[in-house]
C-alpha cells in the first residue's frame, strides 16, 4: 500500500528533476516553442514544494496531490501549467480520502487523470504532446513502475519525427519534425520520478 509520505516523495523527485533539468526543457522549447517550459516547470514546482510543505501531516494522498495540481494552475501560465494541474487533481480526486492506496489504484487514478489532459487539451497520442510519454508510461504502469518510466522515457524519444498537431508546436507545420517535445520530455520526467519514489 502506498500512503501520503509516498506521493510526498514522488512530488519532491519530480520538484527536483524539473530543477535538474529545467535548461534543457527550456532548450527543447526554443526551436518548437517558445523557449519557457523549463521556466515555466520550475516556477511550479517550487510553489508545490512549498505548497506541500505547509499542508498538514494528515493530508492523505489524494488531497495532496489535488493540491499540487492546484498550485500548477494557478502558477505556471504556460499551457503545461493548466495540463500538468489537471492530471494532478483528477488523479488526486480519484485517490479519495483513503489514506493508503493500492498500486492498482494508483495506476487506474493516473489513467483518469490521463484522460482529463487528452479531454482538456483534445490531443492524443501521435500528436506530439506530453500525452505521448504519458499514455504508454501509464499504460506499462500495470508491470511496474520501474517500466513506466521506461516506456515514458521511449515514449518522449519517439515524438522527435512527428508533426506537431497541438500546441505553439503545431503553428510551425512541418518544420516540428526532427525535435523532441518539450512535455513528453517533463512527463518522462514525472513518471520516472515516481519510479524513484518507488524504490
Ligand atoms: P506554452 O506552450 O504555453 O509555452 P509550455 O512550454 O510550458 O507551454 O508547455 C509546452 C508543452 O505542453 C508542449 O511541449 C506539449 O507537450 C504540451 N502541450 C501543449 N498543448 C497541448 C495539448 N493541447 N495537449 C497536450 N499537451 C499539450
Ligand atoms: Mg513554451
Ligand atoms: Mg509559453
Amino acid at each position: 500500500m502506498r500512503d501520503a509520505d509516498f506521493f510526498r516523495r514522488w512530488l519532491d523527485a519530480a520538484a527536483a528533476a524539473v530543477e535538474r533539468e529545467a535548461d534543457r526543457l527550456t532548450e527543447l522549447d526554443s526551436p518548437i516553442g517558445d523557449a519557457d517550459h523549463g521556466s515555466n516547470l520550475l516556477r511550479g514546482f517550487v510553489a508545490v514544494r512549498a505548497a506541500l510543505a505547509g499542508a498538514d501531516a494528515s493530508a492523505p494522498p489524494g488531497a495532496l496531490l489535488q493540491l499540487a495540481g492546484r498550485t500548477l494552475i494557478s502558477t505556471v501560465g504556460g499551457a503545461s501549467g493548466p495540463l500538468y494541474g489537471t492530471l494532478l487533481r483528477r488523479t488526486g480526486k480519484e485517490l479519495g480520502e483513503a489514506a493508503e492506496v493500492s498500486d492498482e489504484q494508483v495506476r487506474e487514478a493516473l489513467d483518469a487523470g490521463v484522460d482529463a489532459v487528452a479531454r482538456l487539451g483534445g490531443a492524443a497520442p501521435g500528436d506530439k504532446t506530453m500525452l505521448d510519454a504519458l499514455v504508454p508510461g501509464v499504460a506499462a504502469l500495470a508491470t511496474s513502475y520501474a517500466d513506466a518510466a521506461d516506456a515514458a522515457d521511449a515514449g518522449a524519444v519517439a515524438t522527435t519525427p512527428m508533426l506537431a498537431r497541438k500546441g505553439r508546436a503545431s503553428y510551425l507545420g512541418e518544420r516540428s519534425i526532427g525535435h523532441q517535445d518539450p512535455g513528453a520530455t517533463s512527463s518522462a520526467l514525472l513518471l520516472r520520478a515516481l519510479a524513484d519514489a518507488a524504490g
